[in-house]
């Protein structure tokens, strides 16, 4: 069987793999670079950094149990499969599903066009909590705003999610020939040209770790040595106070069953207070991430438009590349700001708290459209991730379902005194003297209050 591998970069607890295992049969495992398939939102250069490491630690992985990764660029995915499966005399293809709502109609057709040729395509959910589409409120419809979503979807937590096995695909490889399909299955990854040409991401490698064993070990660290703090330390960006996880969790080099597992105990208190404290707002934050996957799903537009209908007349927000070009270099002028734009290009991350105080000066000081922002994080983020940027971007531009609501502009230099009180972060990133700033705070927040309450 064909097991084609997408935003699910893992062996274990895998369970289009596992469900291979159960039925003993042989893996033939493939990666399709369509980048096409994914328009307007085709993956951003950090994240194609992280999916060529990524790629080459599943490589690795499968080659040490005597199987071979085949990666392909293809235009069509569909015809991609249709070959190997001609090649191989294969008749089922496994995948893990997405929600993306453009990549689960492009599912849908590769499907039929499978089906035409007495293929099957066998999907499994994954990386998901409910599917989307299963957790409606009392009227039967979606939820739009965060909290009962979070409280409906925590009692479906009450018993830990199926765990598929860990997935060991075939007997372990001696090493003269792990070392041949490793180095046949990278030459197939660097033919993909994921990676820039010019070596700029070099960079990211200081941060990260891409492949599942270091993902597995981030989380081991967050659970034993950061949960029990999390709730005060995640507001501390100069902190390590968070998971970091996000990259490894939109790659799915981890399952939401393995971060479970350890979890709910403590949800329900075994682990002492300070650990069910730290679990719940942690399981909140991932509830957030869930919440994010059902809006795409409910709303698929709302990628583009805001999906609040009072803000589609489009007058909130101008054009003004130089502004957009001056906050994207992380030269407004605004300390955190700019430690935050610096922490992006540098380490190809942001943490979360800054997250919000560029994207409010961006959308509200400076009257730019939140697409411009959640275009730049797009290319930018090793975890650009369509439903978390996108809910990110409107809840912080107020034109969201559940979001901030418009009156609230966050003052940087308030931010910084409260989360940054020992200009910490705001040193280690900002290294060049502060330009002037671009914009006065007070007279650009009480002309955005002005746009935004005339719609
Ligand atoms: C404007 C804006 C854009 C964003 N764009 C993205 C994006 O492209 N990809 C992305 O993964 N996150 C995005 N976020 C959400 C959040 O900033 C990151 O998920 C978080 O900073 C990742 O760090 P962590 O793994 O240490 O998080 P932790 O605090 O350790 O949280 C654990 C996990 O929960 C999820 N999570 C946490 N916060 C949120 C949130 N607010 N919304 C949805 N999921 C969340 C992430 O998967 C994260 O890995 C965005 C937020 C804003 C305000």
């Amino acid at each position: 069987m064909i097991h084609w591998f997408r935003r699910d970069l893992r062996l274990a607890h895998n369970p289009a793999l596992a469900w291979i295992e159960a039925q003993q049969a042989s893996l033939l495992p493939c990666y399709i670079h369509a980048p096409e398939e994914e328009a307007p939102w085709p993956p951003g250069a950090a994240s194609r950094w992280w999916l060529h490491h990524s790629l080459t630690a599943l490589a690795s992985d499968l080659a040490a149990h005597g199987v071979a990764l085949q990666s392909r660029r293809a235009a069509s995915s569909a015809l991609s499969l249709l070959e190997l499966c001609r090649a191989s005399g294969a008749s089922t293809v496994t995948a893990n599903r997405r929600y993306e709502p453009t990549l689960a109609a492009r599912d849908r057709q590769v499907a039929a066009q499978l089906a035409h040729h007495g293929i099957t395509l066998q999907l499994f959910d994954d990386g998901i909590l409910c599917p989307p589409g299963e957790l409606l409120n009392r009227q039967q419809r979606p939820y739009r705003v965060f909290t009962p979503f979070a409280a409906t979807l925590r009692q479906r937590l009450i018993t830990p999610p199926a765990t598929a096995p860990a997935t060991a695909p075939a007997a372990p490889s001696r090493s003269e020939q792990r070392v041949a399909l490793a180095a046949t299955a990278e030459a197939e990854i660097a033919a993909l040209h994921l990676l820039d040409p010019h070596p700029w991401h070099q960079r990211l490698q200081h941060h990260w770790r891409p492949g599942e064993t270091s993902a597995t070990a981030a989380l081991q660290r967050f659970l034993e040595s950061a949960l029990g703090d999390y709730p005060a330390a995640r507001e501390i960006p100069a902190s390590p106070g968070t998971s970091r996880l996000s990259p490894h969790l939109h790659f799915g080099e981890l399952a939401l069953s393995q971060i479970l597992t350890p979890l709910l105990p403590l949800l329900g208190g075994e682990g002492g207070a300070a650990a069910a404290a730290g679990a719940e707002r942690f399981y909140l934050q991932l509830a957030w991430r869930e919440f994010a996957r059902h809006l795409l799903h409910h709303y698929p537009d709302s990628d583009q438009k805001p999906l609040n209908p009072r803000f589609h007349t489009g007058t909130l927000w101008h054009h003004q590349p130089a502004a957009l070009a001056a906050w994207q270099r992380g030269r407004s002028g605004i300390a955190l700001v700019d430690a935050g734009m610096a922490e992006l290009w540098e380490s190809g991350w942001m943490h979360n708290r800054v997250r919000m105080v560029v994207g409010s000066l961006l959308t509200k000081n400076l009257a730019i459209h939140w697409l411009e922002g959640a275009r730049w994080f797009w290319d930018t983020l090793v975890d650009a991730d369509l439903a978390n940027n996108s809910l990110g971007w409107q809840w912080i531009a107020g034109c969201g379902a559940d979001a901030a609501p418009y009156f609230r502009i966050f003052n940087p230099e308030t931010q910084a005194q409260r989360f940054d009180p020992e200009q910490r972060y705001r040193n280690r990133w900002c290294q060049l003297p502060l330009a002037t700033p671009m914009v006065d705070l007070k007279q650009s927040r009480a002309a955005a209050l002005d746009r935004y309450r005339r719609g």
